[in-house]
């Protein structure tokens, strides 16, 4: 090649090469965009990046632990909320605050290297007090020492979750309307909005109490308990604060009897969350939607016709409470409609696998479920996700049914027309078995 611009050869040979691959380049992509403008929304999304072998259904407790655990072992995920944004949920109408358990939500939140961030937030001195009906104190619980079972308000424990995922994992404001088995085994995601996201190995039902998975597993749906939470709250510029914190404390007021109850709980920021418990017909809320939107009229209602022969010790708590009203009809499964079968591509965890009316345990095993899955996916590997969730029905079932169970029997003794009999004996049988509430 002596006597030729080496450049200038190399450059004349490249450019009818460079010109072709340009022009095969142009030709792709313009086959690429015009298939693509032909697809439904759905297929599109899985041209443009590929799809993640497992969809968890819900950002609650249970979705963003999976989600967090699943994270640390690189294994691909994508979240469907449909909640619009983070700050959109989980607000005063949560569930106030939540107490985790040692062995369940604490070891979860532990295995997720969550528990540092967990205690900054945490409440470790809740006194727990409990009254009848009549205003009478029966038992102080912890008063002035470190509980076992510390607390944290539900919206913290969200954004603590929340904060642990990347942030491009969650996909805000789609509702789930319909899970399905395709032709080739994998699972499809249809949104109420219409469109779908297809090819998922894994469909992961976390979605709560009407969960849109479920029905591949059994057709039962959730049953009305007969009862309804209605919940409030009293700020610290509240006239009435004072006495709600000498009641209350830094902990939970438990009153009950005549099949009622009547609490409120410190939250993080100071302020007391209430709640009356009461047995209502279930279209209620709907028969009601003005008065509940009149949160005065309905404090007034509550006190005189549904707690009128109540102490005013624990309707006080209603009577001045000066937030808005929450209404929580209150729903659970049954033992009978839990699935006896297991389905390849298809699993739930936390409530949308074992919903019952609050308990003190539901976040608690929402946890556990999800750290017990991550272990199973991370022990078989996401090309053996069949074998994982067989692994982890196989435990979590009967813990379902033992949720189920045990949440049956702490409700009927808070509703009890004797209550809190039933709950003092339940803590004195608990303290002489070892301690153990
Ligand atoms: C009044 C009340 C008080 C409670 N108090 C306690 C307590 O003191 N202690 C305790 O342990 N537990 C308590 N619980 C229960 C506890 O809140 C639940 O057990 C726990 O939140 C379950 O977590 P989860 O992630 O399974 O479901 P959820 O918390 O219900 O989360 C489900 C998520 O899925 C989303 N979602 C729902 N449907 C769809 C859909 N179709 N498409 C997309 N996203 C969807 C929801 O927006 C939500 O973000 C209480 C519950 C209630 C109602």
């Amino acid at each position: 090649m002596s006597g030729v611009n080496h450049n200038a050869f190399l450059a004349s040979c490249m450019r009818p090469m460079l010109r072709r691959r340009l022009s095969d380049a142009l030709n792709f992509r313009n086959r690429y965009l015009s298939t693509i403008r032909s697809l439904p929304k759905a297929t599109t999304t899985n041209l443009r990046s590929m799809t993640p072998p497992i969809a968890i259904l819900g950002a609650g407790p249970s979705g963003l632990l999976l989600g967090r655990l699943l994270n640390r072992a690189n294994i691909d995920f994508t979240i469907f909320e449909r909640d619009s944004s983070a700050m959109s949920a989980w607000g005063r109408d949560g569930s106030g605050t939540l107490d985790l358990h040692e062995g369940s939500g604490l070891l979860a939140l532990e295995e997720a290297g969550l528990l540092d961030v967990f205690k900054k937030k945490a409440r470790y001195d809740v006194p727990l007090t409990i009254a009848n009906m009549d205003g009478k104190i029966l038992v102080k619980l912890d008063e002035n020492q470190d509980t076992d079972r510390p607390e944290i308000d539900r919206r913290d424990l969200r954004s603590m979750l929340l904060d642990s995922v990347p942030k491009d994992r969650i996909q805000w404001g789609v509702k789930v309307e319909q899970v399905q088995q395709e032709l080739d085994g994998t699972m499809a995601v249809h949104f109420a909005e219409g469109g779908s996201e297809t090819g998922f190995r894994l469909v992961v039902g976390a979605d709560g109490a009407w969960s849109k998975a479920r029905n591949l597993l059994t057709p039962a749906i959730p049953e009305y308990s007969g009862r309804y939470y209605l919940t409030s709250a009293i700020s610290p510029a509240n006239p009435f604060y004072s006495i709600a914190e000498c009641l209350v404390g830094t902990g939970n007021y438990m009153s009950m009897g005549g099949g009622r109850v009547v609490a409120a709980m410190r939250l993080g920021d100071g302020s007391y969350y209430t709640f009356a418990g009461l047995s209502l017909p279930e279209a209620w809320r709907h028969e009601n939607a003005a008065l509940i939107e009149d949160a005065a009229r309905l404090r007034e209602v509550l006190v005189k016709e549904h707690f009128a022969d109540w102490a005013t010790a624990n309707t006080d708590l209603i009577a001045n409470s000066d937030g808005d009203f929450y209404v929580w009809p209150l729903y659970g499964l049954s033992v009978g409609s839990l699935p006896q079968r297991s389905m390849p591509g298809v699993t739930l965890v936390g409530d949308a696998a074992h919903l019952t009316p609050p308990s003190g345990e539901g976040v608690n095993v929402a946890l556990f479920d999800s750290l017990q899955l991550a272990q199973q996916i991370v022990k078989h590997g996401a090309h053996s996700l069949d074998r994982a969730i067989e692994e982890y029905e196989r435990s979590m079932w009967p813990r379902a049914r033992e949720t189920i169970e045990d949440a049956a029997v702490k409700n009927e003794m808070f509703f009890a027309e004797d209550a809190p009999a039933g709950l003092l004996h339940a803590f004195t049988d608990g303290f002489q078995n070892g301690g153990e509430k």
